[in-house]
């Protein structure tokens, strides 16, 4: 009988817990957070929902259903604000009854008052750093968490929806932590800013000069992901750890993240860090991908850039790589009609393309940015022309591509399953290049050798060799 009741006050006491956790789930709010923009935006916003969670927060499996929608924003060129834009009305439109919409990352910090002046739909602007778990009755009431609101004062963290100004608790939002990943591979922000001023970019206005991350946090982070894959990314990747330790340790830190996953790639290298210790140290990982931030090739453009290098010396870089690893795979970025660009210009560029033979390659048209150098050039581009180049380098580009791609057939190669049937190997970066399709009975999130069977435009159909790992 004794034993009997004890079951039965042990079986309350659990129903009475499992009551008190499906009402506190029903209780908790639920987030939405919708990131745009690069890879970096894409880690802050794993960081600020991984913060939610842990501040008792639920996920919402649509924007319609979060009481709190985060907008993530991206400012980089023009047609990435006119997107940020259109995403936050697009959300506002969602924004249920009571619910807050908050909008963060690049754009908050470069247009933070005109935000919140313009779209009275935001509840809450909020720069980098700022805290944007802030309540808007906590807000309005002058009041956020402990910390008093500094009602109309100058450098803050936020901007209420009148314009106004206000302090918020600051928060490291590059060492947050963040949870492990649910995909095979991530990417890793190993430094945020940048101490470069090329002349078309406004980056390091509102992202601030180069503040690198200390190696042994990196580590930790990495350990938390638990990938197979991890992607570097930072605005200046090579110049890794110059500002904190006095020297760029990309090549140090690439060693040490080998021996805790199995492939590790770097986006964004500026030209001139490309040194032969790094390249050596590069083809080392298995992941023999150089991502070369070039921009242009024609000299005298590429000064007014106030750039590095030149069509002749990035062609020496290129040879340099392939000769150590003859099956490289190159990607690299081109501004076309920036002030000034002539005919004789352009002309380099596609003669450069013709020669280097670049696996995979981003094209993007100029876009004049308040507060760059490039802003108050003169020698406009014409628009029309600047779109008829770029159709042309992109066409051009299109054909190197699918060749290069069409002299896979055949290969065998290791591939990381990403999901169902996708798959990619060394020459392919998520998200950005093309992928491998594969049967859809591969293992996610495991190793497989396969031999590639066809080819379509940037995709490859590949087929196992013998069983994953
Ligand atoms: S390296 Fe140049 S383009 Fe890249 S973030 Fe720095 S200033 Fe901008």
């Amino acid at each position: 009988m004794i034993g009997a009741a004890l079951i039965c006050w042990s079986c309350d006491l659990e129903l009475a817990n499992q009551v008190a956790a499906i009402r506190m789930k029903k209780m908790a709010e639920r987030i939405w957070v919708e990131t745009l923009g690069c890879p970096k935006n894409q880690v802050d916003s794993d960081k600020l929902g991984f913060r939610a969670n842990r501040a008792g927060y639920l996920p919402a499996a649509e924007p319609q259903q979060a009481d709190l929608i985060v907008v993530n924003t991206c400012a980089f060129i023009e047609s990435a604000r006119e997107e940020s834009i259109s995403t936050i009305l697009e959300m506002a439109d969602l924004k249920k009854t009571g619910g807050r919409l908050v909008v963060t990352g690049c754009m908050a910090e470069r247009y933070q008052a005109e935000l919140a002046t313009e779209l009275p739909e935001v509840d809450v602007v909020v720069g980098f750093g700022g805290d944007f778990l802030v309540s808007q009755t906590s807000v309005a009431s002058g009041f956020v968490g402990q910390t008093s609101v500094a009602i109309g004062s100058k450098p803050a963290k936020t901007a209420f929806h009148s314009g106004t100004t206000f302090a918020l608790p600051e928060m490291d939002l590059l060492n947050l932590a963040r949870a492990r990943s649910d995909s095979p591979w991530a990417y890793l922000k190993v430094a945020e800013g940048c101490d470069r001023r090329c002349g078309f970019c406004a980056i390091p206005s509102f992202r601030g000069k180069q503040r690198s991350r200390r190696i042994e946090e990196i580590l930790a982070e990495a350990a938390t992901l638990d990938v197979k894959e991890l992607v570097l990314v930072a605005q200046d990747l090579a110049s890794y750890g110059r500002d904190i330790y006095g020297r760029p340790r990309l090549v140090e830190l690439i060693e040490l993240l080998r021996r805790q996953v199995d492939w590790v790639r770097l986006l964004y290298i500026y030209p001139s860090e490309l040194k032969p210790e790094l390249i050596e140290s590069i083809v080392a990982t298995g992941v023999p991908y150089f991502d070369l931030s070039l921009q242009h090739v024609s000299r005298p453009l590429v000064k007014r850039m106030r750039r590095f290098g030149s069509g002749e010396l990035f062609l020496k870089r290129v040879a340099e790589i392939r000769k150590l690893e003859p099956d490289a795979t190159l990607r690299s970025s081109f501004i076309i009609g920036y002030p000034g660009e002539t005919e004789q210009d352009h002309r380099a560029l596609l003669d450069f393309l013709e020669e280097a033979q670049l696996d995979w390659v981003g094209l993007f048209a100029y876009s004049r940015e308040d507060g760059t150098f490039s802003a108050n050039l003169d020698g406009d581009v014409d628009s029309e022309l600047a779109m008829q180049r770029l159709r042309e380098a992109s066409e051009l580009q299109d054909q190197i591509t699918r060749r290069r791609r069409d002299s896979q057939v055949g290969r065998e190669l290791d591939v990381l399953v990403d999901s169902v049937g996708v798959a990619r190997s060394y020459m392919e970066a998520p998200e950005i290049d093309g992928i491998i399709k594969v049967g859809a009975d591969l293992r996610v999130g495991g190793f497989q050798r396969v031999r590639v069977t066809s080819s379509t435009g940037p995709d490859l159909t590949a087929e196992p060799c013998e069983l994953g790992v």
